[in-house]
């Protein structure tokens, strides 16, 4: 199959690198010229494990190439995927369609032939159909069938799981494009992946379902991790006890600042939105949303109270700045509340994170950001586990405590992700704060 892929950010770039991989010839269309000139030069635009081997591979086999352009590629595609950003629409939350309806447009001047023109991005229920009004319009005669293939990998496991997808999803009542979708997934059935075809505005609707559902899931927890606390049980153990019983299952129930990134807080918003106008609102996932906004500021809170009350001229260490580990994805991470929740009660912030401080530089200017684990410490007077990066699991905890300031009182650890044990960690001369125990 010849494939175009628009947009070459997390999804489309993994996606199209993928494709090519399965044999399949794959141009991927960026209309940000920086992408695709660090990608020419064999650089990888973001950081995703695996990517940048993947990418190379295919580009040596001429499988995987990369433009600027549409044009030719489009014309010569069986399938052009959109793959392009929905961000949340500024003042009502909606999803920002826009370059989704713009790469419409634009695929619809290049189209000759039969072609599969495929909605990868989250879109709401219904934007298939403006997609296709919209490619119509601007070119009555092309003979086109627009479908919906939602995609669900996820940050940091991206190739893996675009690979070995639990479920694809392919929203089509055409069966010459369902054909087209078979076709380039084909490689997948050996791994068995089943393929779930529905109409259009189901296969739209089962993307914001899931993530509405997993954010729910981190919510329930994070508010018993609340109750843990104030009642003295063990969140971990609590979510144990739960996830070994498989209708509820172990994972999503790791209790946390409040989930981030570039997904669920977005398609949770857009969800919400999309059910009041649909006249029967979502009331879970409308407390969902809520209550994991009051979660992420209510983290600068604890750490505050962690210090005594006060964090006003203290020194306060970040380790971990993204949404999750393996990602340099500083999209609406639970970092950038804490931050702005720690500064406005008068502290001073250094931080540090593998791979997301390019990104966190330009978000947050007036924070310090060191070198590693250890010079980050250096000098503060609490210490704050934001994300589990690997290199945070087994740091030496007497090294940290030595290069830490204080005074009379024991150097204060807030351990947002409970990797560390609470009777080790004080032990080693720590206040020790986690989630939910
Ligand atoms: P992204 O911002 O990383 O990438 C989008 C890219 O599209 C950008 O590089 C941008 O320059 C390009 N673009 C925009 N308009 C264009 C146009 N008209 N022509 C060519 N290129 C254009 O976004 P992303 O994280 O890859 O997300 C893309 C979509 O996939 C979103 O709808 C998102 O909700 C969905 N999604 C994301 C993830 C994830 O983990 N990031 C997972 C599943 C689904």
């Amino acid at each position: 199959m010849k494939i175009a892929m628009i947009g070459a950010g997390y999804v489309g770039l993994v996606s199209g690198a993928c494709l090519a991989d399965f044999g399949h010839t794959v141009v991927c269309i960026d209309r940000d010229p920086d992408k695709i000139a660090s990608l020419h030069a064999g650089r990888m635009p973001i950081y995703e494990p695996g990517l940048d081997a993947l990418v190379a591979e295919n580009v040596r086999q001429r499988r995987l190439a990369f433009s600027t352009s549409m044009r030719e590629a489009v014309a010569e595609a069986d399938a052009v995927f959109i793959a392009v950003g929905t961000p949340s629409r500024r003042g009502d939350g909606f999803a920002d369609l826009s370059f989704v309806f713009d790469a419409a447009r634009e695929i619809a001047g290049a189209l000759t032939g039969f072609t599969v023109v495929v909605t990868k991005s989250t879109v709401p229920v219904g934007t298939g159909d403006e997609v296709e009004r919209i490619i119509r319009e601007a070119n009555p005669a092309v003979e086109v069938s627009v479908a919906s293939n939602p995609e669900f990998l996820r940050e940091g496991a991206a190739i893996a799981d675009f690979k070995r997808p639990d479920r694809i999803v392919v929203g089509t009542q055409d069966a010459r494009a369902e054909a087209v979708m078979r076709e380039v997934y084909r490689p997948l059935y050996l791994n068995q992946a089943p393929i779930l075809v529905t109409d259009r505005r189901t296969a739209e609707l089962t993307k914001y379902a899931a993530n509405a559902f997993l954010a729910a899931k981190i919510t329930f927890i994070n508010e018993v991790a609340d109750l843990c606390e104030a009642v003295g049980a063990d969140v971990q153990q609590v979510a144990r006890g739960i996830g070994l019983d498989k209708r509820i299952g172990p994972k999503f129930l790791h209790a946390g600042p409040g989930y981030g990134g570039s997904c669920f807080p977005k398609d949770t918003l857009a969800l919400v939105k999309t059910a009041q106008d649909a006249g029967t609102p979502l009331r879970l996932v409308e407390t969902v949303v809520a209550v994991n906004d009051q979660r992420k500021r209510a983290m600068a809170r604890k750490v505050i109270k962690a210090c005594g009350g006060s964090v006003r001229g203290k020194t306060v260490a970040l380790l971990g700045l993204t949404f999750k580990p393996d990602t340099d994805d500083m999209r609406d991470a639970p970092s950038l509340a804490i931050v702005a929740g720690l500064q406005d009660a008068g502290a001073r912030i250094v931080a540090y994170d593998p791979e997301g401080m390019a990104h966190a530089r330009a978000l947050m200017p007036e924070v310090t950001y060191a070198e590693d684990a250890y010079a980050c410490a250096e000098g503060a007077d609490a210490l704050v586990i934001v994300t589990e990066w690997n290199a945070f699991r087994a740091l030496d905890l007497d090294r940290l405590r030595r290069t830490m300031a204080f005074g009379e009182a024991a150097p204060v650890l807030i351990d947002l992700r409970n990797i560390y044990d609470p009777a080790s960690a004080a032990r080693h001369g720590f206040t020790y704060r986690g989630i939910g125990r």
